[in-house]
Order: C-alpha cells, then sequence, then structure tokens
C-alpha cells in the first residue's frame, strides 16, 4: 500500500552551497543509511516517521510545483536534500521524472544527487546541459554499504551508473560523504575514488560525519559508542585524511572540496 500525506509547498528555499531550491518528492526514504541526519531535522515535522521502513508521498506536489515554478525565478533545483529521489517507489511512481519535466519545461535548471542506478531511466531529459548528476559514493566495498546504507544499492551499481552518465557528456559529481574514520578514509580507498573522479570528469565533494541524536542512536547498532564519542581524535584524523584526499585529487588532476566549507 502506497501511503501519502498532504503538502503545502513543492519548492524550499535551500541555504546548501550551489542551489537556490530543493525538491523532495517524498518523506521518508528506504535506502535507510545509519549515518543520514535527515530524520534529525524531520524530528519536529514528521516525529512519528520509522527511517528506511516507511516512505510517503506528497499529495498533490506535483500540482503545487506546476503552479510554483510559474511564480519563481528559475535557478538550480537540487533533487532532493532529504530524501533519495531514486529510492525504489520511484520506480513504479515516475513522482521525480515528471517533476525534471515540469522543472525543465520551466527553464530550472537541476542539480540531482541519489545512490540508485535507477536515475539512468531518465538521461533522455538530461541532455539539454540545465542538469548534472551526483553520486553519492562513500565506498567501493560492499561491506560498507551492507554495514551503513542497508536498503541501498551496492556500490558497483552507482559506479556503472556514473560511467554510464558520464559517457553521455551529462555533466557529473561525486559525493564521498560521510568520510567515516577507520572505516572509508583509507589511502586505497580514497585513490579508487578519485580514479573514479579523473576517469568520469567528476568533481568530488567530500563530507565529515555529522554526529546527531538520532545519527548516534542509529550508529551505535554497528560502530562501538567509544569510536563515536572520540571526536577529538576523529577531527584530528579527518584533517589528517582531508589533506591527503586533496593531494590525491591534485595528483590526478580531479577537482575537490569540502561539502560545507
Ligand atoms: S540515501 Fe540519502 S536521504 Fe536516503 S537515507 Fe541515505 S543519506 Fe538519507
Amino acid at each position: 500500500m502506497i501511503r501519502s500525506r498532504p503538502c503545502k509547498t513543492a519548492l524550499s528555499k535551500s541555504t546548501l552551497p550551489g542551489l537556490a531550491y530543493s525538491f523532495n518528492p517524498y518523506w521518508g526514504c528506504m535506502h535507510g543509511c545509519l549515518y543520514c541526519y535527515v530524520p534529525d531535522v524531520m524530528r519536529n515535522v514528521m516525529p512519528d516517521l520509522k527511517w528506511g521502513q516507511e516512505v510517503f508521498v506528497k499529495e498533490k506536489v506535483l500540482e503545487i510545483l506546476r503552479l510554483e515554478v510559474k511564480k519563481k525565478i528559475p535557478r538550480v533545483v537540487g533533487v532532493s536534500t532529504a530524501t533519495d529521489p531514486y529510492q525504489p517507489i520511484e520506480r513504479e511512481l515516475e513522482i521525480t521524472r515528471k517533476a525534471l519535466i515540469i522543472l525543465s519545461g520551466a527553464g530550472f535548471p537541476v542539480s540531482i544527487q541519489t545512490k540508485s542506478p535507477l536515475v539512468t531511466r531518465d538521461v533522455d531529459l538530461m541532455m539539454n546541459k540545465k542538469f548534472d548528476v551526483g553520486f553519492t559514493i562513500t565506498s567501493t566495498e560492499r561491506e560498507f554499504q551492507r554495514k551503513f546504507e542497508p536498503g541501498a544499492p551496492p556500490p558497483e551499481e552507482r559506479i556503472s551508473a556514473l560511467e554510464a552518465i558520464s559517457s553521455l557528456g551529462i555533466k557529473t559529481w561525486i559525493f564521498y560523504g560521510p568520510i567515516i574514520p577507520g572505516y572509508n578514509d583509507s589511502y586505497e580507498e580514497m585513490e579508487r575514488i578519485v580514479q573514479l573522479g579523473a576517469k568520469t570528469k567528476s568533481k568530488i565533494i567530500y563530507d565529515r560525519l555529522n554526529i546527531k541524536p538520532m545519527v548516534l542512536k542509529r550508529l551505535k547498532i554497528v560502530i562501538k559508542e567509544e569510536e563515536l564519542s572520540n571526536r577529538d581524535r576523529d577531527i584530528y584524523s579527518l584533517r589528517e585524511q582531508f589533506a591527503r584526499l586533496e593531494a590525491l585529487c591534485r595528483q590526478h588532476g580531479v577537482r575537490c572540496e569540502f561539502a560545507f566549507p
């Protein structure tokens, strides 16, 4: 059964770098990443939402979007910032696809971020240079995905989709985050991700773990609490790792930046 809830707006103002608005077709995300801080951000809006276990469709969101694009200046829309726009339910409902048609028809540039190869379904809409597509690639190892991103597609599927989209001339980027010390910050891991960036001409945006209360609760399932509470060590370690990543990017001619400078 597909459940829905009414919504008031389709486009929200965004404070994220490079985005003017965000469009989130769904509430909730079946990818259920343990490090996701969206549940913390939404806990006053939808306190009962079981993250990773349920998704709600926003009622009439496409009708609302059609009205809103007529009133707003066409500036970059992030699709999406609080859910994965290509999580499994999208295969059937195509709300993201229909939203992309509305946005591009109204002249809005669109920046997509996903972990799903389903995004390749919509490349026919993306050939007008007003789209860019970012893949979150936290690790090239399945073990990391199984542990931290239990409902998300495995890394090799994301990598193949990234390569396919890049080969069509669509602008792509890689979101390498969060970097979790001891889990996805080895030199070899970084090198593989940077090489992928070079191969696909993708900029790398990297980020650290943002430990909010609900993130901590979920991460405790797979990481010992002492490791998470030792924040000084993590910050020190990450300074080193960020420097190493940036050096690797320079070496491979890949553009690279911190997610929230
Ligand atoms: S895919 Fe993104 S929105 Fe979905 S759970 Fe993972 S981090 Fe959160």
